[in-house]
């Protein structure tokens, strides 16, 4: 079973949920960390990392004595990755989607691959959680390929937990895409509401069944309640605004090891999950 773990926007938890509910069912289960701009899942996984590997998509590269500047290559791309400009072929390698094109155009095979790095992903071990996660080069645009490549340690004989990136664009789409469940954290506030609808719509759009939890339960209003039971979403688990939550948090720690109440709390959660998709 794969479990994504998803927020409209930043800063509402869905690490704390992602790694908690990580560590909760301790057996049989993988962590892989999809928020490759920023993953934060590590600083309170704490892995020793065993693993890593520099992901790399290829780009065109063009051999100048060959090329005749008959255009049929910028013509097939939609990117603008590879134009001709007066008497000169140019490459703009960070633009480039990887599609090929190009190379399969040209009547003179003047185009040949090279490599731009996207990043790296490292692999390693909690006890016996295993552990994933992807880091973007700084300065790279695209991060669904290095999300795609993270997805692929997806173990069909474990439950995989998903940290998706925040927000509603291609990369959660790639975090979320072919999960059996979705997770949408969210907070009781006005902003909490807006980006938890725009979230609701995109996994609609793959029809996949969610559920939500309520951070910081016990501030704002109750519109993210009403709106949950208006759309028949299954509210799973309420976190309050506690202090003590907030301190281990700011320490990088686990509120399931310091506090055995929540692990009881999460591992119900998991069941509440599982039950649902057995029905
Ligand atoms: S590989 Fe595709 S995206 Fe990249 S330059 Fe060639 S045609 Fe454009
Ligand atoms: S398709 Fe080949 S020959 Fe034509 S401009 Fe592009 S690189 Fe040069």
């Amino acid at each position: 079973m794969i479990i994504s773990i998803a927020s409209g926007k930043g800063g509402t938890g869905k690490t704390t949920v992602a790694t908690n509910l990580a560590v909760s069912i301790e057996s049989g289960v993988q962590l892989l960390d999809c928020d490759v701009e920023e993953p934060n899942s590590h600083l309170f996984i704490k892995p020793s990392i065993e693993g890593t590997r520099i992901i790399t998509t290829p780009v065109p590269e063009v051999n100048k004595q060959k090329c005749t500047l008959c255009g049929k290559c910028a013509d097939i791309c939609q990117f603008k990755a590879i134009v001709v400009i007066a008497d000169t072929v140019l490459t703009f390698p960070e633009m480039c989607h990887s599609c090929g094109g190009c190379m399969e155009v040209c009547p003179e095979q003047a185009i040949t691959e090279t490599k731009r790095e996207l990043g790296v992903i490292e692999n390693g071990h909690r006890n016996a959680l295993e552990f994933v996660h992807g880091r973007l080069r700084i300065g790279e645009a695209m991060s669904p390929p290095l999300i795609k490549k993270v997805r692929e340690y997806t173990r069909a004989d474990m439950l995989t937990i998903i940290d998706a990136p925040p927000g509603t664009s291609c990369p959660v789409i790639a975090s979320m895409k072919n999960a059996d469940f979705i997770l949408l954290v969210t907070e009781p506030t006005p902003f909490g509401l807006n980006d938890l609808k725009l979230a609701v719509g995109a996994v609609r759009i793959l029809g996949i069944p969610c559920g939500m939890v309520i951070n910081r339960s016990d501030t704002g209003n109750d519109q993210v309640r009403q709106y949950a039971e208006k759309e028949k979403l299954p509210i799973l688990m309420e976190i309050p605004f506690e202090r003590r939550i907030a301190e281990a948090y700011s320490r990088g720690e686990m509120i399931v090891e310091l506090y055995p109440e929540w692990k009881e709390k999460f591992r119900d959660m998991y069941n509440r999950i599982e039950e649902s998709l057995q029905i």
